[in-house]
């Protein structure tokens, strides 16, 4: 099953997605599945209608969480050293934008990176869960650019404005519900060229111990999200590229970058 988010210009809908690439329809659904049980309409829209967008799938209600340097070949590139624990961050909902939205480059930052990444959609509210129930938290799964100001991270000494800026969360296309994560091709593309390749496999800590380690912390509510790290490959993203990071079983998320000044 893929749930998606969607508009046809009036206020946001959500829908099973349904069909091959190319053919998909929106089956549309009655409320939020992430907090109600999925009803549907009736109604179904085909994506490739003119007047159809996708948007972001959730709105994280209260906090997307970061983890950084989860990937030990992205931890050499860096020159860090692997973490002996989870290394969080915060990003505030306000940048999450959805499939084919522009990543805006701010005026304060020259070297702006892509950081493909698979997403975890929390479903129900989980604190202090053990790493054996963890997945059992899950609503599902979707696509995201942890995009990041890589000289604003390096000079603020945390990472909130280099991580958190608007637009700095892209999110897409759809939620998978029931995928087995732990061995999923991961990749980005700028301009068409591939620049990480990478496998979910090789994460230092996995989801479900992510997701545990996450809750000893902060409370997860019901559409909170977790970026799980980035594979090897990070670089600059400018004006006039487009970014796509694509997960496999899941799907393609693309981004034009633009500079407003
Ligand atoms: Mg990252």
């Amino acid at each position: 099953m893929r749930i998606a988010r969607f508009t046809t210009g009036d206020d946001p809908r959500y829908a099973m997605v349904e069909g091959a690439p190319g053919a998909e329809e929106l089956v549309v659904l009655r409320g939020d599945p992430i907090y109600m049980p999925v009803q549907l309409t009736g109604e179904r829209v085909p994506l490739a209608r003119a007047d159809v967008r996708l948007l972001a799938p959730v709105i994280p209600r209260s906090k997307i969480i970061g983890v950084g340097r989860n990937y030990a070949e992205h931890v050499a590139e860096m020159g860090n050293e692997l973490p002996a624990e989870p290394l969080l961050f915060l990003k505030p909902n306000t940048s999450v934008i959805g499939p084919d939205d522009p990543i805006v480059l701010p005026a304060w930052t020259t070297e702006v990176h892509h950081e493909a990444e698979l997403a975890v959609v929390i479903g129900k509210v989980t604190k202090d869960v053990s790493p054996e129930r963890a997945l059992d938290q899950v609503f599902g799964y979707t696509v995201a650019n942890d995009v990041t100001a890589r000289d604003a991270q390096r000079t603020d000494g945390q990472w909130a404005r280099a991580k958190g800026f608007d637009s700095s969360c892209p999110l897409g296309p759809w939620i998978v519900p029931g995928l087995e994560v732990d061995g999923l091709e991961i990749s980005a593309r700028v301009n068409g060229e591939m620049r990480q390749d990478g496998n979910t496999a090789h994460m230092v800590f996995d989801v479900a111990h992510l997701i545990s380690y996450i809750s000893a912390a902060f409370t997860l509510l019901p559409g909170d999200v977790i970026l799980t790290g980035t594979p090897a490959g990070v670089g600059p993203i400018v004006h006039g590229d487009v970014v796509e990071v694509e997960v496999e079983e899941i799907g393609v998320l693309r981004n034009p970058v633009v500079r407003r000044d």
